[in-house]
């Protein structure tokens, strides 16, 4: 049976990276070794470094003044690493929280400095983005999760705000084309758009660092993983390497302009789907609606686990929503095919 991957993260990837990635355990690049069993500081993996941080300068249009890391600690870490070195007792961090993610990054961020949640959309649960944002006096930054990857909801439209704005990207980074020059700092876990599991995209100006009144480790400071080029431990090889691949794979498949075509096309597809089926319907804001991870329910909830039985019998894999929110959750990343959707969609009509 065709299986279609649905999941939320780790999610799918394209089939010719895991070809190419599954060849590199065995066989490097020709160099007789397994991309497992070489160092971090050979020329080798090197470069490899060198070209997935230029990849992402070319794909996100960014310049010099920023800098690209490849860390550990998934976006949880940053939760935390952020705060550690943007944030003091004389500054202010604006956090939004629009979801489960959110509300990490608020609860971390309170270890460090003042926080105030400048949105919170809890009381619609979570159905749409509070755009209209009101910084207090003395905030250092302002942080938003851009695709709220468990409520379904996405910013279209980042805020215009005059403080540094960092953004957690870490389920809709590299979907299409968007301004990521408007950010200071974007971080992104790989496993959902990017890459497998186990390494962190952290990409900051530079300017922004080094102005917090605390010491810092060595290893959760940004500024010492720039001077190390990335290199200040051993990093995740075989997770930077998989993302090297998936980033290479968005340039020569048309970039982010191409992804934003069928990601759009996919969302298009699926959204039309619910709204024409009184037996589903997605709580939403349709202004806010993700692209990336549709969240919707059955009309008459006693039939969800008819649905996701029937589903699963149609190889249909991740589709059941979060815990805390249940209902239907569609995963729709890069490497998504729109027939997997199309697929997902004859589903729905049927059992309509
Ligand atoms: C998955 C996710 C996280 C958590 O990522 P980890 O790598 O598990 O730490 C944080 N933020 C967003 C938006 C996510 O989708």
């Amino acid at each position: 049976m065709q299986l279609h991957n649905f999941n939320s993260g780790p999610a799918i990837l394209p089939k010719e990276v895991l070809d190419q990635a599954a060849a590199a355990i065995h066989d490097f690049n020709n160099t007789g070794l397994s991309i497992l069993e070489i160092g971090h500081r050979t020329s080798w993996f090197v470069d490899v470094v060198e070209e997935a941080k230029a990849t992402v300068k070319r794909l996100m249009n960014i310049g010099e003044d920023y800098e690209v890391l490849f860390l550990q600690g998934g976006a949880t870490m940053q939760f935390m690493q952020v705060p550690m070195n943007l944030l003091d007792e004389n500054g202010m961090a604006a956090i939004c929280d629009n979801g489960v993610w959110g509300n990490k990054a608020v609860s971390a961020a309170k270890l460090f400095g003042p926080v105030t949640v400048v949105a919170d959309s809890s009381d619609k649960k979570h159905t749409y983005i509070k755009k209209d944002l009101e910084l207090p006096a003395g905030t250092r930054y302002l942080h938003i999760t851009t695709n709220n990857t468990v409520e379904g909801t996405q910013w279209h439209q980042y805020p215009q705000v005059n403080v540094p704005l960092i953004g957690d990207m870490s389920s809709d980074v590299f979907c299409r084309p968007t301004e990521f020059k408007k950010f200071d700092l974007i971080y992104a876990g790989a496993q959902k758009n990017m890459g497998a599991a186990g390494v962190t995209m952290v990409v900051v100006k530079k300017s922004l660092l080094g102005k917090v009144n605390r010491k810092i480790p060595a290893i959760l400071d940004y500024l010492k993983h720039i001077e190390a080029g990335s290199l200040l431990n051993t990093p995740p090889v075989f997770s930077i390497y998989v993302s090297l691949l998936t980033l290479r794979w968005i340039e020569k498949e048309g970039g982010l302009v191409e992804m934003e075509k069928r990601n759009q096309e996919k969302a298009n597809l699926l959204y039309t789907t619910i709204d024409a089926h009184p037996a589903f319907y997605c709580p939403i804001e349709k202004e806010d609606r993700s692209i990336m991870n549709a969240v919707f329910f059955l009309t008459d909830p006693t039939k969800e686990a008819a649905f996701l039985a029937l589903c699963k019998q149609h190889g249909m894999i991740g589709v059941k929503g979060y815990r805390t929110v249940g209902g239907i959750r569609v995963s729709m990343y890069n490497a998504l095919p729109l027939s997997s959707v199309q697929a997902f969609c004859d589903l729905m009509n049927d059992f309509s």
